[in-house]
């Protein structure tokens, strides 16, 4: 234990962002439950792990460097009761939620979530360069339209190309029928088409 940790304790509320948002009130459960039994207690570790949430705390010991025993029977059951919990909860939103893996293959991403953050249910997975959260908008939006998360992501990328092409052309045209150039129109601030 460094000295600067064992001045500015980690607990829970520190590390609340290294899962997703649908944990983090089973977390701060957890903080309040353990922090009743020691106001000062550490954590070590909080992650995601096949699904399901882990949550390591550190060792306690009293003024005479003896093992807290009392420590560790008191927040084991408290910890393992959260972890257990987890996998019922949906990590992305806080629904209801299983350990559901990505697509039809064993032993790749397994995740705990809902029917409506599991993104492989739907046609054409979401490419895992997505976060998790980034995820779960795509597949949510694309869900409200109607859409396949690549329908979706198709034609977010194509209008988003499309429209910043037609705005590129609109200023081409304007600068053209100036006789000037776009990047002197922007220097000089003159984007108002005021010619007939
Ligand atoms: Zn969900």
């Amino acid at each position: 234990m460094t000295d600067s940790l064992a001045l500015h304790p980690l607990q829970i509320p520190d590390c609340l962002h290294s899962v997703g948002p649908g944990w983090q009130p089973l977390l701060m459960r957890l903080h309040k439950q353990l922090k009743a039994l020691a106001s000062d207690y550490r954590v070590e570790d909080v992650k995601e792990k096949f699904g399901g949430l882990r949550v390591r705390v550190a060792d306690r010991f009293d003024a005479d460097g003896e093992f807290d025993g009392d420590w560790a029977d008191a927040s084991s059951p408290l910890i393992r009761a959260a972890e257990a919990m987890s996998q019922t909860i949906c990590e992305f939103c806080g629904a209801q939620g299983q350990p559901r893996s990505r697509g039809d293959r064993d032993g790749g991403w397994i995740k705990t979530v809902c029917e409506r953050c599991h993104p492989i249910r739907r046609p054409g997975a979401i490419p895992a360069t997505f976060s998790p959260e980034e995820q779960c908008a795509i597949a949510d939006h694309a869900d409200e339209l109607g859409l396949s998360v690549i329908q979706y992501i198709r034609q977010t990328a194509a209008s988003k190309a499309t429209q910043w092409q037609r705005e590129r052309d609109g200023l081409h045209e304007i600068a053209e029928r100036r006789g000037t150039t776009v990047e002197e129109m922007l220097q000089r601030g003159f984007l108002i088409d005021d010619t007939p």
